[in-house]
């Protein structure tokens, strides 16, 4: 195999400055016009992780001029109670988005959860409403990671069509929706997961490939085709050296001589969630405005 010298990494956190840099200047706009827009995040219980996530992500919201409404419920909070929140906030025009923090208590119905928050404000991209936009190819809120993935690809290769993507993972989070977003973009798409045969082969075809697994440093030098764009979306946490440390999916050392570019972990993937939450408000904004003007035209007087 030759290896490609050029490497290049790919640096998530400086695109993801840049997603919010554009995200506060839209934002200001709005403002001036009097709109703020919104956005409520749920947590139920006190699971330390989604603690901070939580706060990262109000912390960011209120950075960009996004309004941030916390909902804090305690562990014990019951499903009916919490679809209330839910009922409570699609209904408040104040918020545009609303993100309930995963994993929920054992006792409550993700799923049934999830399907409450209505389309237009599920800055997540989780609804099948949204899940189904997104497989037809409509304009519709698409989930914040996979989204993050292609803006960094598309800033990385350019033209995207033609190209084969080999995705790992399948996950109603990651996978899927990033095979979706592939195929919108007219890449060649296979996706592969813990029951595919041969994995190294099957990546070894891909000029883009992206991980979303969850395994330590699992891609090593020979799953890579030399020139490939790689995509590490996987965070592992490892005991290394006497000290705990990130890692991705991908061996970064032995990737670094084939692959043209690559996302580091940290810094690669990570940064571009949450600043694609925040446009992902934005959006919902733009979305929720189109159907009030939509409505609007259907019925021009009250009625
Ligand atoms: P899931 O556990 O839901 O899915 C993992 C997927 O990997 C499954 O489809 C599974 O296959 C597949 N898989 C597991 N083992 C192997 C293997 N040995 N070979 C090939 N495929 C395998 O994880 P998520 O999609 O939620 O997350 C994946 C990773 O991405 C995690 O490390 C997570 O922390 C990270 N992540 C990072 C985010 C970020 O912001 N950067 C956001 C979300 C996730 P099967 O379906 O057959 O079981």
């Amino acid at each position: 195999m030759n290896a490609i010298p050029s490497v290049k990494l790919i640096d998530g956190k400086a695109t993801a400055a840049r997603v919010l840099a554009e995200v506060r200047e839209q934002v200001d706009t709005l403002r001036r016009g009097g709109v703020q827009p919104g956005l409520a995040v749920v947590l139920v219980g006190l699971d330390a992780a989604s603690q901070v996530y939580v706060r990262n992500k109000v912390l960011r919201a209120d950075e960009v001029g996004i309004r941030s409404l916390e909902q804090r419920l305690p562990s014990d909070t019951s499903q009916a109670a919490l679809l209330d929140v839910i009922d409570r906030l699609n209904r408040d025009p104040r918020v545009n988005g609303i993100l309930v923090q995963l994993p929920l208590p054992d006792h409550i119905d993700e799923h049934q959860v999830l399907q409450a928050i209505s389309p237009l404000k599920d800055v997540d991209g989780f609804h099948s409403e949204n899940v189904g936009g997104l497989a037809q190819g409509r304009d519709v809120l698409t989930p914040c990671t996979p989204s993050g993935c292609m803006r960094l690809l598309r800033d990385a290769c350019g033209d995207l069509r033609g190209k084969h993507a080999v995705v790992i993972g399948r996950s109603n989070i990651v996978g899927k929706p990033m095979a979706a977003l592939l195929l919108q973009a007219d890449c060649t798409v296979t996706v592969v997961h813990s029951r595919s045969h041969d994995l190294p082969a099957l990546c070894r075809q891909a000029d883009i490939l992206v991980s979303a697994v969850g395994k330590p440093r699992l891609i090593g030098a020979d799953w890579l085709k030399p020139g490939a764009v790689v995509i590490d979306v996987g965070i592992n946490r490892i005991d290394e050296d006497g000290r705990s440390r990130l890692v991705g999916d991908v061996d970064l050392a032995a990737a670094l001589p084939y692959a043209s570019a690559i996302t580091p972990v940290p810094g690669g993937v990570g940064p571009m969630t949450i600043a694609y939450l925040m446009k992902n408000t934005l959006l919902a904004l733009d979305l929720q405005q189109q159907a009030a003007q939509r409505e609007r035209t259907a019925c021009p007087s009250p009625c």
